[in-house]
């Protein structure tokens, strides 16, 4: 690469990527094989010993996102709950305790209260949109302080650099879940982050074909006794075995080298889709930190390249009429998940959210999620503009 630092669509499509030296191929190749040839005992070529271990495909994707991240090591697994696993458990020990969003990704919500917690770790949740609810939540046994920004599903916004400077003050690390913002819009590690998380799933790959998760280690993070947070990280990788596959890792750096633009054509698409929203009678809020008067605003267009392609909004007439918006649009798939080139609407309280019922973590039941894709907008806003005209 040049001499200057390579922007983010340069290091997407090259970083990690160097045309293969046997054939010339401008693309990594999928190396789907589990063992390599040794010359003579203990000679590796490049490394290479077992799949489990390390993959070229998925070096290759390592270090793209933790080029893109601006970290000092990358790990991909095979899901994105599988790296948190992995983080939670080389970071932590029984004892610790964390702090934990009030609007986490459910299954992130999940893996602290059914898995971490029962092994021993505290946990107590934090409106991570309020930097004083954060620091009320710190224990002195606080190892870890877990942020979402923005926020699933109510699209809450957490001052990174605020919060980091809470977390450093006492003794714990900052690990930001990068999902709904993606690479190309959020930089957390430059804001103070200590790890970054992403299910890989959403925006990285980018076209709903893959479930896959990265993990990206700013430079010289320590934890306990003043271990390598990433060596400790690259050894539950390898320990527990939770690796992204060949094929799943190619998809994935397939995805990232369009990211850049995809996410401006979400963003464009998020915005006129909010526009028709707010004007809309049967929507009674639309929660999206584009918007002036979002309570986050400042502080997304403080830390954001721009707001994102989730939106999510409540509706006149309660949950039974949310719930069949959802069932009825045309071009808008009811579904799980989020960051694909097709738009998806979903019900978060009977959906992605049914698991946090009764908790801290509820979600109001007129509430709807979307998932804005890259269809052409004019498309996305009158279906949705259909189905609201008629049940709302
Ligand atoms: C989907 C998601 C996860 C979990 O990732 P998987 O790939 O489904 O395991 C974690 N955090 C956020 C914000 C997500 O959207």
């Amino acid at each position: 690469m040049t001499s200057q630092t390579p922007g983010f669509s340069t290091r997407a499509i090259h970083a990690g990527q160097e045309p293969d030296p046997t054939t010339g191929a401008v693309v990594p190749p999928i190396h789907q094989v589990s063992t390599y040839k040794q010359d003579g005992v203990g000679g590796l070529r490049g490394g290479y010993e077992y799949s489990r271990s390390a993959n070229p495909t998925r070096t290759a994707l390592e270090e793209c996102i933790a080029a893109l991240e601006g970290g000092e090591r990358g790990f991909a697994f095979a899901s994105g709950l599988a790296g948190e696993d992995a983080v939670l458990r080389a970071l932590l020990r029984p004892g610790d305790h964390v702090v934990v969003p009030s609007d986490a990704y459910g299954g992130t919500y999940r893996l602290f209260t059914q898995v971490v917690e029962p092994w021993g770790v505290g946990h107590s949740v934090a409106a991570v949109a309020d930097v004083d609810s954060v620091r009320a939540a710190i224990r002195p046994e606080t190892r870890l302080v877990w942020v979402e920004t923005p926020t699933n599903p109510l699209l809450g916004v957490a001052d990174i650099a605020a919060i980091a400077e809470v977390t450093h003050a006492a003794g714990a690390l900052l690990v930001v879940d990068n999902t709904f913002a993606s690479p190309y819009l959020q930089s957390p590690i430059a804001l103070g982050a200590d790890v970054v998380v992403h299910s890989t799933t959403k925006y990285c790959g980018g076209h709903s074909d893959v479930v896959g998760g990265a993990v990206v280690v700013a430079p010289g993070v320590t934890t306990h006794g003043g271990a390598s947070a990433a060596e400790r990280i690259a050894f539950y990788q390898n320990a527990m075995g939770a690796v992204a596959g060949p094929f799943d890792a190619w998809l994935v750096l397939r995805g990232l080298k369009t990211l850049a633009v995809r996410m401006e054509r979400h963003c464009d698409n998020a915005e006129a889709v909010v526009e028709m929203l707010r004007a809309h009678p049967g929507v009674t809020a639309v929660h999206y930190p584009g918007l002036p008067d979002h309570p986050g605003h400042e502080v997304a267009a403080r830390q954001m390249r721009r707001f994102g392609g989730m939106v999510s909004f409540r509706v006149r007439g309660g949950e039974d009429v949310a719930a069949k918006v959802c069932g009825e649009t045309q071009v808008w798939i009811l579904g799980e998940s989020l960051g694909g080139v097709e738009s998806l609407i979903e019900h978060p309280a009977r959906m992605t959210h049914a698991s946090v019922a009764g908790t801290e973590l509820e979600v109001p039941g007129d509430l709807v999620r979307l998932s804005v894709g890259i269809e052409d907008v004019d498309d996305l806003v009158e279906d949705l503009r259909t189905v609201l005209d008629r049940l709302t």
